[in-house]
């Protein structure tokens, strides 16, 4: 619909909340995203040129806002910019992320695209989860051209569009140095996930005794001191009936693995988050390595923490067996549901959060995690929104779905230096075999789930020669014309999850 026929049309609706109501269909507005403040209405409308916010009635709200004065002192049309976020934000904070650390269960979301918050919102709305709307590491920024503002507008708004009011949190995801973790608490997110997995040493299993003994030996004496009086011969008691103990041979082990990382969340912690007059949700992730978290690895990382002034809000171990993106989870189910349990236990020790990372899909453990949990973790899914918004594709744009899906194939190898997948594209049938409305399906192939989910970055960024995009603006113009179509998408499939997570609805 074109905004300023709209306009011309509002001139007759008296400009009450009332008048407006009636007629929010025929004038594209959202709904629930209607609000009188200080004598000024605001709303979201959908345009041809993507959404705006709609100010009627001159007064310093009308004034705040930057945009086209449709109508002198009568009806201002505003684009979704950083400015006009910033006032959203200030004008209505539940727009603003906040701390979720009162909140039992939170589920991170993500959005890559700016597009999938609103169905995201529809579906919590009704639960006991606090969504952590913008989740996004560096990697997802570089690879879909956004920027942290960009991240934290997208659910701003649609915090708004959707009137939700029970608060949300934005986590600036993976961050590994100094820089990132100013720049993502300069924009102000709540949550800092800091990624150590530079800092820990992968080669310390495969080592010999005796090089693991002398890589010890060459530690400060006045450490090796320290520690080896307050974790030798000691047991530290986690439950009733479960405790952990170090034998010199676990503990040199331990130290040289993870001694680095703690020394560099320390660092990174009292410098650049203790002192902020702000509350921080603050995660140190170990996950994104090769060495997966023994119990007493952990016990051991966050006893250091601790005891070195680092308030955790949570703590993402590495499980045992595979958590690939987009697929279920891989490996021996009992091993997990042991180990889960004691590092769960752990964090209840130290009363934080245990976080568990690319949880997107990983249904045949969301049942172990909902039990043995009762109900208290982080969960991050990571990019199934993106393939959800594939899947609009693939329904309605058949063609282009085809077009995509090739482009995808033929890029693969270049995807896989960004992500590690154990994707076998002879599992994935060949299209010209499928008819348009076979397509869907393919998102119910594990093989073919994982081509997609990795190859967001190469599709959205793909050029032709002239510098336009391949596929961007294509992708954009179908996802805003089917937004309900895609938050309905999302409701299923995250709807799933928390159904499997065994979450009631509050
Ligand atoms: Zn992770």
């Amino acid at each position: 619909m074109d905004i300023k026929r709209i306009y011309s049309e509002l001139l007759d609706v008296q400009l009450s909340v009332d008048a407006l109501r009636e007629r929010v269909d025929e004038l594209g507005i959202y709904s629930n995203s209607i609000q009188e403040k200080n004598g000024s209405i605001l709303f979201l409308v959908r345009s041809d040129n993507g959404k705006r916010l709609v100010v009627l009635k001159e007064g310093p709200v009308f004034d705040s806002f930057e945009g086209e004065e449709l109508i002198k002192g009568g009806v201002k049309i505003c684009p979704l910019n950083e400015a006009n976020s910033k006032v959203l934000r200030t004008l209505f904070p539940y727009t603003a992320p906040s701390s979720h650390s009162e909140h039992p269960i939170t589920i991170g979301l993500g959005d890559r695209l700016g597009l999938a918050s609103v169905g995201h919102i529809r579906l919590v709305k009704d639960y006991p989860v606090f969504p952590i709307l913008a989740q996004q590491s560096i990697r997802e920024l570089n690879l879909t051209d956004r920027t942290y503002n960009d991240v934290l507008n997208s659910a701003s708004w649609a915090v708004f569009q959707e009137g939700y009011t029970k608060g949300f949190g934005a986590d600036g995801d993976h961050l590994k140095t100094p820089e990132e973790v100013d720049m993502a608490l300069d924009k102000g997110y709540t949550m800092l996930t800091l990624d150590c997995s530079e800092h820990i040493d992968n080669d310390i299993p495969d080592d010999s005794p005796s090089d693991i003994r002398s890589k010890y030996n060459a530690l400060s004496r006045e450490i090796r001191e320290r520690l080896e009086e307050k974790y030798l011969g000691k047991t530290f008691d986690i439950t009733d009936d479960y405790s952990i103990s170090f034998s010199l041979d676990d503990l040199m082990k331990v130290v040289l693995v993870y001694i680095d990382a703690i020394d560099f969340t320390i660092e990174i912690y009292n410098r650049h988050i203790k002192s902020l007059n702000r509350p921080i949700d603050f995660e140190m992730s170990i996950d994104e390595t090769l060495t997966s978290t023994s119990p007493e690895a952990h016990y051991f990382v966050a006893k250091e923490l601790i005891d070195g002034g680092v308030e955790i809000t949570s703590l993402a171990p590495r499980f045992c067996g595979e958590f690939q993106k987009g697929i279920d989870y891989i490996g021996d189910i009992d091993q997990f549901t042991n180990e889960f349990t004691a590092h769960f236990a752990i964090a209840e020790h130290f009363d934080y959060k245990i976080s568990v990372h690319s949880g997107s899909d990983k249904f045949s453990i969301f049942p172990i995690i909902g039990d043995v949990t009762q109900g208290r973790y982080h969960l991050k899914t990571a990019g199934t929104n993106w393939l959800e918004a594939m899947k609009v594709v693939a329904i309605n744009e058949p063609d282009l779905y085809r077009e995509i899906h090739e482009f995808a194939l033929e890029n693969l190898n270049e995807a896989k230096a960004y992500y590690q997948i154990g994707a076998d594209t002879d599992n994935i049938p060949s299209l010209d075999t499928l008819s348009d409305e076979e397509l869907p399906a393919l998102f119910d192939n594990p093989d073919s789930r994982q081509v997609i989910h990795i190859t967001y970055g190469l599709i959205l960024q793909a050029k032709d020669e002239d510098g336009s995009y391949v596929f961007r603006d294509r992708l954009y113009g179908i996802w805003n014309r089917y937004e309900d179509d895609y938050a309905d998408l999302l409701i299923e499939h995250i709807g799933k999850h928390l159904e499997s997570l065994q979450i009631d609805k509050s």
